[in-house]
């Protein structure tokens, strides 16, 4: 599984529905380009887990929305290394 292929779709939809949703819009703003962040559609983004809910799809942040993620969220995503 890939982060926003269909699988990630379909496993995203009963983690967390909301990623689902900005992860559709960001796609679209970027011409069905699926590299860019999860949240906002922007680039770099890189890979990120969610180490508290360890079930939930990879995803891809920027470094706007890792932070937000985390003082907003409280969200603590994890660089995957590769
Ligand atoms: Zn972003």
């Amino acid at each position: 599984m890939k982060v926003h292929d269909k699988e990630w779709f379909q496993k995203m939809n009963h983690e967390a529905t909301w990623f689902t949703i900005m992860a559709a819009r960001s796609i679209e703003s970027n011409d069905g380009e699926v590299d860019g962040c999860t949240v906002c559609g922007d680039k770099p983004a890189k890979e990120y887990e969610l180490p508290s809910k360890p079930s939930m799809p990879h995803v891809l942040l920027c470094d706007d929305c890792l932070q937000i993620q985390a003082d907003i969220h409280e969200h603590h995503f994890k660089e995957i290394k590769p």
